[in-house]
């Protein structure tokens, strides 16, 4: 196969020699060849000048001068992608980040996780489901829409390489959302400071944090009485980013920027290596070493002060601030053990990176009724032990990565609304891992706005 790759990043198939976790096994070689060739023709859906302002605000994070929050679905679905699921989105991660920002006193780097957040890695290549009349059954799992079918058939869980062409269209689409909403008045500091009035004065949950919400009133009420209206009151930036997973879509969007010469992952502003793919010498690692956008690594339990290191080594040779994020995700019972001499040992060996704390992946559960779900208690727990361990190193506790949306579903346990494991089947809509709902996540930045401010 020929590949019009740009000069500094391996060929698609050197990439696939080194080794692959996690990847699609294609029935047919031809049309995935044809998929990838229709996605190099596609026009970049972010610029490399952008990706280069983010990775400024993320250095900015790494030297504990700003704060990342990062969130959005476990799974987009092409389903999904609907105007009513993605302002919701939106208006919840805005909503999150006015109160972060008022207590953080630094700004917040707001990074979604959509916009080509399509693709996802199982622990099981197959799926058992008992069904009515046919006793068990067993199918490939589902690895996302940009993959194959959700539903449990055996034609929809053949992976299909025309759904990578779709990927990069619903992820336009998103985008082009994102931007007229962030941009177009909808993200004015005002309006979403009401939106969180209302919730503060409208629910039990909300008047908690009521004591907050009236201190940022004051501190509208102050800028407005002194006349100052700056432009930032009216617009944000809000980036992209996802699970760089399926390789032949992302080296497709893998282009030679005009300016610098240099390539970038154009599908994305911000993209990271999952758990499961974070291999040193395999195809995952190689090609985000190539790329010159910010990138994150997902760290687990198992990960070793020396696994970090040498991924930093070969993911940030010049050990630029802002390249590289570690996104921890140890758990709630095992972060005050794991993370300090990880973090330690990082520290001492001069390693320039943003540590955030993904306080979701590491409290996965399948409750009785056989959901899988969280408990929301222990996210705050790994969140507050995140920042506990930080200041007691001495190091900045850089942001939350978060699986959220904006909508009343029903998917992980506890909050304010003390949400039981009875409750899960009244709205869970995840295809993938289960999400704070609004409320739960608007509670989340409340909570850790007190992490914030102690
Ligand atoms: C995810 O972010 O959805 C995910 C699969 O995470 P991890 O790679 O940390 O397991
Ligand atoms: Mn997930």
């Amino acid at each position: 196969m020929h590949d019009p790759t740009p000069t500094s990043v391996p060929a698609l198939a050197d990439l696939h020699a080194l080794g692959a976790a996690q990847q699609p096994s294609y029935p047919d070689q031809a049309a995935v060849d044809a998929a990838v060739t229709r996605l190099r023709s596609f026009p970049p859906l972010v610029f490399a000048g952008e990706c280069d302002e983010l990775k400024e605000k993320l250095a900015a994070v790494s030297r504990g001068e700003a704060f990342l929050l990062q969130g959005g679905d476990c799974a987009e679905t092409f389903a999904g992608v609907t105007a009513d699921n993605i302002r919701n989105k939106l208006r919840v991660l805005l909503q999150m980040a006015v109160v972060l920002t008022y207590a953080a006193s630094v700004p917040v780097v707001k990074l979604g996780r959509f916009a080509g957040q399509y693709a996802k890695p199982r622990s099981s290549d197959l799926e058992t489901r008992t069904l009515p009349g046919q006793g068990e059954v067993t199918l490939p799992a589902y690895r996302g829409d940009a993959v194959n079918g959700y539903e449990f058939t055996p034609e929809s869980r053949i992976p299909d390489p025309q759904r990578l062409v779709e990927v990069y269209h619903a992820s336009a689409a998103t985008l082009n959302l994102v931007r007229a909403f962030t941009t177009g008045g909808y993200a004015d500091l005002r309006q979403v400071h009401a939106w969180n009035t209302d919730f503060v004065l409208s629910s039990a949950v909300g008047r908690r944090y009521e004591a907050v919400a009236n201190e940022i009133d004051r501190a509208l009420t102050f800028m407005q009485a002194i006349g100052a209206d700056p432009d930032e009151f009216h617009r944000v930036e809000m980036h992209s980013s996802h699970e760089a997973l399926v390789l032949e879509y992302e080296h497709a969007m893998t282009r030679i920027d005009s300016r610098t010469q240099l390539p970038y992952d154009v599908s994305s502003h911000f993209l990271w290596i999952g758990e499961r793919t974070r291999q040193l010498d395999g195809a995952h690692v190689e090609l985000l070493s190539r790329v010159r956008n910010p990138i994150g690594v997902k760290l687990g339990p198992t990960t070793t002060a020396d696994d970090a290191i040498a991924l930093a080594a070969k993911l940030s040779p010049d050990n630029e601030p802002g390249r590289l994020t570690f996104i921890t995700r140890m758990g709630a019972q095992k972060i005050h053990d794991l993370l300090p001499p990880l973090v330690e040992k990082v520290k001492a060996a001069g390693v320039q990176v943003a540590w955030v704390c993904d306080p979701m992946h590491g409290n996965t559960y399948e409750a009785s009724s056989g959901y899988k779900t969280r408990r929301f208690d222990d996210v705050i727990t790994e969140v507050q032990g995140f920042f506990d361990v930080h200041r007691s190193l001495g190091t900045w506790p850089g942001g939350v990565h978060m699986e959220l949306t904006g909508d009343d579903v029903t998917e992980c346990v506890g909050g304010g609304e003390e949400l039981a494991e009875i409750d899960l089947s009244e709205r869970y809509e995840s295809v993938c891992d289960p999400r704070l709902n609004r409320v739960q996540s608007l509670e989340l930045a409340f909570l850790v706005a007190e992490m914030l401010r102690k």
